[in-house]
């Protein structure tokens, strides 16, 4: 049964009373301005409500608790990696000889700030088992879009301008595509084999000599570690294209693995997942790419490299760059976060993440498969993607079931996604849950599956305990309304 019935907080509107304030601020030691006379048109009829500081406190506390996120709950949402982020990494982010500097210092005065860039930088070399890092792409996109730019930058170098084409893999995340896309080339997509892997002789007939490279995930975004990896770099290699992985996913072989071992020639990283800086409602982003020393001399600038003497100094004069990728080095704090994480790991740590992160997946999936077996037979890496088809006939489609999950007070996890497999649900536990809270969540999870089998209908109602109920998506995005304004009953001013 649902758990608890948030009750509606009572809009601020209804408890504003005409002259109430809600601060007191000292009275002016300078001429009053004349703001309309200023500024123009200022509105005259603001409709704010009218509270006091106490109100004002609890409608924004309440807001806050009919919000979800990892501090509030579980989180299993696949792909996302919505793990805990140590508060650490937020004491340390917020020091003010961090907070306190400003991009366009001069750069003399900012000594530890690049220090604190380049043992990012040095770190995660050696976590990728890349020559080069670059921490300045905003987002994982953005780093997909920057290593496309790099090899795009190297076949031109050799007077190679004919390949035009990139292949993605079919259970690709669609950012994939979408940046193949906006770099200017076509996409050929890549058929999976019926184990989950990538399918070689697929691979090979589109390997032509339009093809500028593979963008390949792995572990691919069902979960799976792609056993012919080298392989596929190795055909990629021959066919004259680049192989580009994308490691949004690395939170399953950190530690563990490097990508940089397996054949590819550049990736990206998200460490707004695997390296722990809070995401989700848009930012904010690192997609920090490593890359093989063929693809350095067209590093985004400027670069930022150690002298001889292990001095971090910044290098503008590179005349093959394929130039800024953005207007600073990305989201400064983010990587102190991403700093405090690793030292706090250190190396002999760091694999714990992983193992833990496909240990927790496995179990989750080996718990539920008697009511939602895997899509792929075979051990998951750090989510399963599981379907719910047996429930369709029923009438109980897999949001049903991720809606009623918000019921029991759980986020629910990805649907739909990876596309080719049917009614999918992807569970992301992550290393940070422990044993007790994949508990309770299977269980909820079974309990779920049987009122599938026994009341359709109410799966079809969920959620019911939330202030709102079931949204439709497709028109939420197509008429988004994010502001609310009084109606004059609600309005009391
Ligand atoms: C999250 C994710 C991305 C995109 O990362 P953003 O930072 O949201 O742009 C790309 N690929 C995979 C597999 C992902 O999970």
């Amino acid at each position: 049964m649902p758990t608890k019935v948030v009750p509606a907080p009572k809009l601020i509107f209804e408890k504003s009373s005409p002259g109430r304030v809600g601060c007191n601020l000292p009275k002016a030691d300078t001429p009053a301005v004349n703001l309309e006379a200023t500024l123009g048109g200022v509105r005259k009829e603001l409709n704010l409500p009218e509270v006091s500081e106490l109100d004002l406190l609890r409608h924004f506390t309440n807001l806050s608790h009919i919000n979800y996120g990892i501090e509030t709950g579980f989180y299993p949402l696949g792909s996302c990696t919505m793990k805990y982020n140590p508060k650490i990494n937020e004491v340390v982010a917020a020091n003010p000889g961090f907070t306190g500097i400003h991009p366009m210092q001069p750069i003399e005065t900012v000594p530890g700030a690049l220090e604190v860039l380049a043992q990012v930088q040095d770190i995660l070399c050696e976590v990728t088992g890349f020559d080069e890092i670059t921490l300045q792409p905003l987002a994982g996109a953005h780093g997909e879009l920057t290593c496309l730019m790099l090899i795009r930058a190297y076949h031109h170098s050799r007077g190679d301008s004919r390949r035009t084409v990139i292949l993605v893999p079919d259970s690709a995340h669609g950012t994939n595509p979408a940046s193949a896309a906006l770099c200017g080339y076509s996409v050929r997509s890549i058929a999976t084999n019926a184990d989950g892997n990538t399918d070689l002789e697929a691979l090979k007939a589109a390997l032509e000599s339009d093809v500028a490279g593979l963008m390949l995930t792995n572990p691919s975004t069902l979960g799976l570690f792609e056993p012919n990896i080298e392989e596929i770099c190795r055909l990629v290699h021959e066919a004259g294209g680049q192989v580009f992985c994308d490691g949004a996913n690395m939170n399953a072989m950190v530690g563990t693995t490097r990508p940089g071992d397996h054949g590819f020639d550049c990736m990206h990283l998200n460490l707004h997942k695997t390296f722990s800086t809070p995401h989700g409602g848009g930012g904010p982003g690192c997609g920090a790419i490593g890359l093989k020393s063929h693809l350095e001399p067209f590093l985004p600038q400027p670069v930022l490299r150690r002298s001889p003497l292990g001095k971090p100094e910044l290098l503008t004069e590179r005349p093959q760059s394929i130039g800024r990728v953005s207007g600073f080095f990305g989201q400064f704090l983010m990587e102190v976060r991403a700093l405090a994480y690793l030292l706090a790991y250190g190396k002999s740590g760091l694999p714990q993440i992983s193992r833990h992160a496909v240990l927790n997946a496995n179990y989750v999936m080996a718990r539920l498969k008697e009511v939602l077996p895997a899509a792929y037979d075979r051990p998951c890496m750090h989510e399963c993607v599981l379907t719910a088809q047996r429930y369709k006939k029923g009438g109980v489609r897999a949001l049903d079931i991720s809606k009623r999950l918000i019921d029991y007070g759980i986020h629910p996890p990805t649907n739909y996604f990876p596309l080719i497999v049917p009614e999918a649900i992807m569970i992301e536990p992550t290393e940070t849950e422990c044993k007790q809270t994949l508990d309770e969540f299977c269980e909820v999870m079974i309990t779920i599956c049987q009122e599938a089998e026994t009341d359709a209908e109410l799966l079809k109602g969920a959620p019911t305990s939330q202030i709102v109920g079931r949204l439709d998506e497709a028109q939420a995005v197509k008429q988004l309304d994010v502001r609310w304004q009084p109606t004059k009953d609600e309005c009391l001013v």
